[in-house]
């Protein structure tokens, strides 16, 4: 038997329904906010995720999908959403539209050489959004809320939102080397990644998840006493926002984030539920200025968030959500011999572009399991044909309930339907 790649899985079943009604959900949501959908190609030029992502990630470093085309061209399968984007955005010229910000989102599958756990996957779906043009707290805190919303539409209410700031350029630098002397000192105590870490971006060595429990790390300087006066007040501002929509957040230092292009606002939303496992970040996201510029484009400030679908079936699973699927269908249309058939043949066609779930049957099996098949399909109706009711253009309508049966004129049966339905 041939299997599927370590760190990737089939999508099917119960599932399938179930990440069909959260890409619903997410859809609408987008709608009311009014962002509009992108899709940008699976693979980019390695080169745009080494602007973007940065070269000192652990994404760029070890996780990337890196090939080489036919034609000796270096891609790389994207391994986030934001890039590409950006990418786009730039070569597009939305910059240039009228209507700005540009108000973008997306719902894709990202590839990262992970080891693969529960909610970690190697090949894994994410919907993301990105706000390009407009530097004010005000679509920081609309974005969060976002995010937010989408996990109460979907009845995930165990969650909360933790906030940080990483504060403009002078802020960062300032911070960076309170980090780099804080390390230091005993950097030969942490892992390997670590070391490296401290030469390329200290600020990520807050994100090992491997030294995490080192004291060195708890008493590690915090962000927010090296914002300076304007990238606390923004930050301020920020929580003002976010308490004027009801959005229940937590200040949270330790949040700075795996990817190499945030500054000013970074968050995070947590599952909170103790079974939940390790992986119990369902989404992450923050302020990107200066990407567009790292990626070619002109000066634009930006912000974004990712969710992963497979944290989130996770999460509606232990969170007991009942998710509304449809099992069932509307009619049922039963025959037995040829004539009937090509009469079934019609009915269900027509019956279907009038808006009714239906199903016949395919196989010539008797109609005794013509009805076992309109049972566990829970149909509302059987339709049952027989040449001497055709004769007379009418069919035999039985409510699968009631098991009542009636005949009605073929002509009428549309109405007959949308009446009793
Ligand atoms: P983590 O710390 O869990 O590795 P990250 O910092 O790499 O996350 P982002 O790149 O910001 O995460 O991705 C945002 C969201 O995408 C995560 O919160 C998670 O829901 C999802 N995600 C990231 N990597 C994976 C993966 N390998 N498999 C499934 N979902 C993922
Ligand atoms: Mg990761």
């Amino acid at each position: 038997m041939i299997a599927k790649p370590k760190g990737t899985y089939d999508l099917y079943g119960e599932d399938a329904k179930k990440v069909a009604y959260i890409n619903d959900v997410l859809a609408a949501i987008c709608e009311k906010y009014n962002y509009e959908f992108i899709r940008t190609p699976v693979f980019e030029a390695t080169e745009v995720f080494h602007r973007s992502v940065g070269d000192a990630s652990d994404i760029v470093r070890k996780e990337t999908y890196d090939f080489e085309d036919r034609g000796g061209r270096e891609l790389t399968l994207r391994p986030e959403g934001t890039a590409g984007v950006v990418r786009s955005y730039i070569e597009n010229k939305m910059y240039g539209r009228d209507l700005q910000p540009v108000k973008l989102y997306y719902n894709e599958m990202m590839y990262r050489y992970e080891r693969p756990q529960q909610g970690r996957m190697r090949e894994f779906n994410q919907f993301g959004v990105e706000v390009l043009g407009c530097d004010d707290p005000f679509i920081d805190a609309e974005v969060i809320s976002l995010a937010y919303n989408i996990f109460k539409l979907l009845g995930i209410n165990n969650i909360r939102v933790n906030i940080n700031s990483l504060g403009d350029r002078e802020s960062r630098d300032n911070y960076r080397e309170a980090l780099v002397k804080h390390f230091s000192k005993d950097i030969d105590k942490m892992c390997e990644d670590c070391q490296e870490r401290l030469k390329k971006n200290p600020l990520r060595i807050l994100d090992c998840k491997v030294d995490k429990d080192l004291e060195i790390m708890k008493n590690a300087p915090k962000t927010l006493d090296y914002l300076n006066e304007e990238s606390a007040q923004r930050f301020q501002k920020l929580q003002e926002y976010l308490d004027l929509m009801d959005i229940t957040y937590e200040v949270n230092p330790n949040i700075v984030r795996g990817l190499d292009y945030y500054n000013h606002t970074v968050f995070e939303i947590e599952m909170l539920n103790e079974e939940f496992g390790a992986q119990n970040v369902l989404s992450a996201g923050g302020r990107y200025n200066g990407l567009v510029e790292n990626l070619q484009g002109p000066e634009t400030p930006g912000i974004g968030f990712a969710m992963g679908f497979e944290r989130v079936l996770l999460a509606l699973e232990a969170e007991g959500v009942n998710v509304p699927i449809n099992n069932s269908i509307d009619v049922f249309v039963g025959y037995v011999n040829d004539e009937e058939k090509e009469t079934a043949l019609y009915l269900v066609q027509d019956l279907r572009l009038n808006g009714f779930i239906c199903e016949t049957e395919y196989l010539g099996r008797s109609l005794k399991s013509q009805f076992k098949t309109a049972d566990k399909l829970q149909s509302k109706y059987v339709i049952i044909l027989n040449s001497d009711d055709i004769k007379n253009f009418e069919v035999k309508v039985r409510d699968n309930k009631t098991k009542e049966e009636e005949n009605v004129k073929i002509n009428d049966l549309v109405d007959y339907l949308d009446m009793n339905m």
